[in-house]
C-alpha cells in the first residue's frame, strides 16, 4: 500500500526559473522561496551554484542565500556541478547540495561540458569533499526516462550511476525525466531496479508534463513506495540545454491530486496556488492551465463556472476591485468579441491604468488562457492566467 505522506521538493526556485526569459531580481528570488517555506514547503531547491554565463537566472547565489529566512526544519538545496560550485555552496551555507549527472553522454557534453564518466568522477570528488564537511549530499539522473539527442535511455545505464552515486555516499537518489517522456509503466520499472540497488538511499522522482504524462508518473512512483516528488510552482521551468522540454509538474497541481487521494503533504495548496499566480506576474507569462487556479477563479467568479461566457456582449463582469493584479488594465475602445480570437491589440500610450502595461502590447491568448471583462469603459485582460488576486483599483 502506497505511503499517505508524500514530502513535496519545491524546485521554482532553481528549475523552475532558469529557462525563463526574464531574470527575476534577487528580491524577486527570495519573495518566490519565502512564500513557499510560508506555504509549508519544507525542502527547496532555492539555488545553483552554475557558470552565471551559462545560466544567468541563477546569477546571484550567494545573495539569495544570504537574504533567505533560514526556518529550523527547512532544508535550503543549492545545485552543484563541480568541485568550485561545492566550495561556493559551502560558503553560502546551504543545508544539502545537489549533483545532476545525466545517464547519457550527449546530454551531458551538452549540458556540463564532459562525459557521463568525466561527471562521475567529479561527483566523486565532491562527494568526498562533502562528506569531509558534513553536506548531505542527493544526486539527480537525469535523461533517465531518454534523452533529446539519443533516444531512449537505457534503464541499466541508469541503475549503474545510481549504484555508483549510493556507493559514494549520496543520500537520496533522484530520477529525473527531464524531457518529460517517461510513461507509468516506465516509472514502475526504474522506481523497482533503482530501488533495489540504492542501499540506504532514499529515492525521489522528478517529471515533466511535456507529454502530459507528469502527473500520472508522478502517481505511478508514489503508487511504487516514492515518498518524495519534485515540483515546480506555477509549473514553470524546463531545461535550457533540453530542446522541447516545457515544464516541471506544478506543485499546485501536484498537491491537489495528492490531497484528494488522501495523500498528506503538510502543504497549504492555496498559498502555492497564489505563488503561482504572483510568479505568472513575475515573468510575465500565462500561468498553465491549473485545476487549483481554475477553482481558484470559479469560485471567486460562479458566473464562469455556471459556463457563462467570459468574454463578448454575454459576459459576466467581475468587478474591478477583484481583477487588479493579474491583468494589464486599460481604458478606451469598444467592447469587442473579436479579442476572443487571439492576437495582439496595442495598448494606447497614455490610457493604461497599470503603469507597468503603458505602451504595451497585449497579446490575447486563447479563451481557455484569458478572461476579459467590461467595466465602463474600462477594459481589463488577463495574460497571467485566470487565477483572480484580490486588491483595490
Ligand atoms: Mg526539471
Amino acid at each position: 500500500m502506497a505511503a499517505q505522506r508524500v514530502d513535496i521538493v519545491e524546485v521554482g526556485p532553481r528549475d523552475g526559473l532558469q529557462n525563463e526569459d526574464r531574470v527575476l531580481s534577487v528580491p524577486e528570488r527570495v519573495e518566490l522561496i519565502d512564500r513557499a517555506i510560508s506555504a509549508g514547503i519544507r525542502r527547496i531547491e532555492a539555488v545553483s551554484f552554475v557558470n552565471p554565463r551559462r545560466v544567468p537566472q541563477m546569477a546571484g547565489a550567494e545573495e539569495v542565500m544570504a537574504e533567505v529566512r533560514r526556518l529550523p526544519g527547512v532544508s535550503y538545496i543549492g545545485l552543484v556541478l563541480n568541485r568550485k560550485g561545492l566550495d561556493r555552496a559551502l560558503r553560502a551555507g546551504v543545508d544539502e547540495v545537489n549533483i545532476a549527472i545525466p545517464a547519457t553522454d550527449e546530454f551531458c557534453r551538452r549540458n556540463q561540458g564532459c562525459t557521463v564518466e568525466e561527471m562521475l568522477a567529479a561527483y566523486d570528488d565532491i562527494a568526498r569533499a562533502a562528506a569531509a564537511d558534513g553536506m548531505p549530499v542527493s544526486v539527480t539522473v537525469s535523461t533517465a526516462f531518454g534523452c533529446p539527442f539519443e533516444g531512449e535511455t537505457e534503464p541499466e545505464r541508469v541503475v549503474e550511476i545510481a549504484r555508483r552515486a549510493a556507493d559514494a555516499g549520496a543520500v537520496e537518489i533522484a530520477l529525473a525525466d527531464t524531457i518529460g517522456v517517461g510513461v507509468p509503466r516506465q516509472v514502475a520499472e526504474l522506481v523497482r531496479k533503482v530501488g533495489g540497488i540504492a542501499g540506504g538511499a532514499g529515492l525521489r522522482c522528478h517529471f515533466h508534463n511535456t507529454r502530459n504524462t507528469g502527473y500520472a508518473n508522478a502517481l505511478a512512483a508514489h503508487e511504487h513506495g516514492v515518498t518524495v516528488l519534485d515540483a515546480s510552482v506555477g509549473g514553470f521551468g524546463g531545461c535550457p540545454f533540453a530542446p522541447a522540454a516545457t515544464g516541471n509538474i506544478a506543485t499546485e497541481d501536484l498537491l491537489y491530486m495528492l490531497h484528494r487521494s488522501g495523500v498528506q503533504t503538510g502543504i497549504d495548496l492555496d498559498a502555492v496556488s497564489q505563488t503561482g499566480t504572483w510568479l505568472g506576474t513575475r515573468l510575465d507569462k500565462d500561468l498553465r492551465p491549473s485545476w487549483a487556479a481554475r477553482e481558484r477563479s470559479r469560485d471567486e467568479h460562479p458566473a464562469a463556472a455556471r459556463g457563462a461566457p467570459e468574454t463578448g456582449p454575454g459576459a459576466s463582469r467581475p468587478s474591478l476591485a477583484t481583477l487588479r493584479g493579474v491583468f494589464h488594465c486599460y481604458s478606451g475602445g469598444p467592447w469587442s468579441p473579436r479579442w476572443r480570437r487571439g492576437e495582439t491589440t496595442p495598448l494606447a500610450p497614455g490610457a493604461a491604468r497599470s503603469p507597468a502595461s503603458a505602451g504595451r502590447s497585449v497579446a490575447i491568448r486563447p479563451r481557455e488562457h484569458h478572461l476579459a471583462t467590461a467595466a465602463s469603459t474600462k477594459h481589463l485582460f488577463v495574460t497571467g492566467g485566470v487565477a483572480p488576486v484580490s486588491g483595490r483599483v
